[in-house]
This record gives C-alpha cells, sequence and structure tokens, in this order.
C-alpha cells in the first residue's frame, strides 16, 4: 500500500519544537504498528515570510490541497498590526468551517475538577474574523461581525450530525443573542431549526455565554457539546483548555467538506520558545485525532492501531507523572517524547 501524504507545517515560536517531537512519537508508533506515513513539509507564518516573502507559499496551499490533510504547528500572528493570521487564511482558503476540540480530563493531572468531557465546536470562518474593520472617522473604528445562514445551517448541522454520531447526549449553544439579536439570534435560529428538523432526540439548550462562563467553571460536568460562534468558541477553548490542565494538552481539528488541518489549540507561545519547554502533548493529541480521522476517512491502514498506541503510552507517562514543566513535571519536550517513544516500544 502507498503510504500516505501528509502536509506538515512546524509553524513559528514552539512550532517547530513541538513538532518534532510530536513527528519522532507518531514515527514511532507507525514502525510499530506498520502504518505508512510520510510527512511532506511546507512551511507557513514568520518563518515562510522570511524566507519566501510569502507568509503562506504557493507550495504550502498546493501540498495542502493535494494530500487533504495537514498537520500544523501554531503560527504567530502580530498583535494590533501587521498581516492577517496564517490560521485564519488557512481556513478560510479551504473553508474549513468546523473547529473541533475535545477537552477531556487526563489521567494523573491534578485539576479542581475530574470528570470533564466537553467538545467545543466552533465557526471557524465568519462572526468577528471576516477581517472587515474599517476607521469611520478619525478615533472611531469599527468591525463587522458577519453572520451568514448558509454558514451557521452548515455548523449547527455539522455539531448535530457529529453529537449524534459519538452518542453524545447534549449540544449546548453558548450566545448573547440578547444584545446582537441580527447575528447571534441567526446563530442561534439555526441550531434550534436542525434540532428541531433532524435531532428532536438529541437534547439541546441555548445559554448566554456569560452565564455559560460562570457555569463552566463551576460544574463542567454539565455540559458535552458546546456550539459557538468564531470569537466565542476561541475564548472559551481557552477557557476549557484551563479546566483540563492548560494549553498544553487540548487538541484541536479544523474540518471542511474535502480537507483536515489537526492543530493544538495554543498559539506559538513565543515567551517558552527555543527552550526546550514547551509541551507537545496538545500537538501530539492533535495527530492522534488525525490518524483516527484517516482511520474513518481512508477505509484502510492501520491508522487506528497507529493511534491506540500513541494514547496508550502518553496516558501511561501522564500516570506516571512523567510530564513536562507546565503539567507539574521536570521533562524538557524532547524528553517526554523520548519517554513516549519508549513506553511505545514497550507496548
Ligand atoms: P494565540 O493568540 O496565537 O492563540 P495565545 O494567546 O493562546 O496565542 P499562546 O501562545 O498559546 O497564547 O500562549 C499562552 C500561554 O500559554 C503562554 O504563557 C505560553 O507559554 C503557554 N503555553 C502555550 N502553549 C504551551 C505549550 N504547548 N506548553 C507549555 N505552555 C504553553
Amino acid at each position: 500500500m502507498r503510504a500516505k501524504d501528509i502536509a506538515v507545517i512546524p509553524g513559528d515560536g514552539i512550532g517547530p519544537e513541538i513538532t518534532q517531537a510530536v513527528l519522532r512519537v507518531v514515527d514511532a508508533a507507525a514502525e510499530k504498528s506498520k502504518t505508512d506515513l510520510n510527512w511532506i513539509f511546507v512551511s507557513a507564518g514568520l518563518g515562510a515570510l522570511e524566507e519566501s516573502e510569502e507568509l503562506i507559499p504557493e507550495r504550502t496551499m498546493t501540498e495542502i490541497a493535494r494530500c487533504k490533510v495537514a498537520l500544523k504547528g501554531p503560527c504567530t500572528t502580530p498583535v494590533g498590526e501587521g498581516f492577517t493570521s496564517v490560521n485564519v487564511r488557512l481556513r478560510k482558503a479551504f473553508n474549513l468551517y468546523a473547529a473541533v476540540r475535545p477537552v477531556r480530563s487526563l489521567p494523573g493531572v491534578e485539576t479542581r475538577y475530574k470528570d470533564v468531557d466537553i467538545v467545543i465546536i466552533r465557526e471557524n470562518t465568519e462572526g468577528l474574523y471576516s477581517g472587515v474593520e474599517n476607521e469611520i472617522t478619525p478615533g472611531v473604528v469599527m468591525s463587522m461581525k458577519v453572520a451568514s445562514e448558509v454558514a451557521c445551517q452548515r455548523i449547527s448541522s455539522w455539531a448535530f450530525k457529529f453529537a449524534n454520531r459519538r452518542e453524545r447526549k447534549k449540544v449546548t449553544v453558548l450566545h448573547k443573542a440578547n444584545i446582537m439579536k441580527l447575528t447571534d439570534g441567526l446563530f442561534l435560529r439555526c441550531a434550534d431549526e436542525v434540532h428541531q428538523n433532524d435531532y428532536p432526540n438529541l437534547g439541546f439548550e441555548s445559554v448566554i455565554i456569560d452565564a455559560g462562563c460562570m457555569k463552566l467553571v463551576q460544574d463542567p460536568s454539565q455540559f458535552d457539546v458546546l456550539l459557538l460562534e468564531n470569537l466565542y468558541g476561541d475564548v472559551v477553548s481557552d477557557l476549557c483548555a484551563g479546566l483540563v490542565g492548560g494549553l498544553g494538552v487540548v487538541p484541536g481539528a479544523n474540518y471542511g467538506d474535502n480537507e483536515a488541518v489537526f492543530e493544538a489549540v495554543h498559539g506559538s507561545a513565543p515567551d517558552i520558545a527555543g527552550q526546550n519547554l514547551a509541551n507537545p502533548l496538545a500537538l501530539l493529541m492533535s495527530a492522534v485525532m488525525m490518524l483516527n480521522y484517516l482511520a474513518e476517512t481512508e477505509g484502510r491502514g492501520n491508522y487506528a492501531a497507529c493511534a491506540r498506541l500513541i494514547k496508550t503510552a502518553y496516558d501511561d507517562a501522564l500516570i506516571a507523572g512523567e510530564t513536562t514543566k507546565d503539567l507539574g513535571g521536570s521533562l524538557g519536550t524532547a524528553e517526554f517524547a523520548d519517554v513516549i517513544i519508549q513506553r511505545i516500544a514497550q507496548l
């Protein structure tokens, strides 16, 4: 069987070091499970801009389109000035409209909560990320929040279909439709319609987002699948990461109808870049999501077995307290990868 080509974007900041750690682990599991993967390295972000004067070189776009699946490290976006985000551009270019972030309590990771099991589904293409901002008059600027019926219905259908297929019990929309009556009102109405028309047997509730945030930190176990528009999804993802051990442990996937890009929820963390301090687990978990996605979509190969090996190995490492500093351990990025590789060899 031909090896599966996967586009890899190492990214900026901690991106290259966590990507290297993750690929070493996946390679070890792939060898053991006889899974044939072929990494196609492409660039995007600040590094690409410096090298080729293009934030996302043409080759990166063609390789993602050809491979259909990409594993992506974080890319830096300048604050308050400069170019638009690589993430936003990629999501728009490939119409990766559904961001999925599973947030789960991990064995061996001490937090305030024990039983968090939430899946965040974020609309990835519209809202305040439309990038339509202008200066009306000196000293007055505005940003346009865009919601279209097509996109609101599409993400609602995706979320309910996902919840149904994964045998989840309830979808909760977090919104602010009391203030943004048109945009959030449309988002809420579409979710309500998809529920009533197509999935009446699944639980559904709508919660105003400020109260929802309070409820999340009081008792996250009351939530199951969260459905949010773009900006709320971004903010609530980091909030939920805090419930289970921080940004180092929450993976993510961006799905379109044809392509899928897997990446951690966290950013490029320039404060710890190049110091062997970053936790590669969120990207490794994203790679596991990717392997499970390949198992579902490719219809052959040992992808699921490869994913299981990695998950068992990192679960065991976490239980044994073999973790990076952000989780209270003492291992560096590379040493954490070494530990998981050793555990894979013993499985
Ligand atoms: P962005 O705006 O690009 O999403 P962000 O605001 O979420 O980025 P990050 O770059 O993710 O910011 O970093 C936020 C904080 O979390 C930083 O202090 C960083 O060091 C820490 N952090 C992020 N990712 C990791 C990781 N993988 N391992 C350890 N610490 C991390």
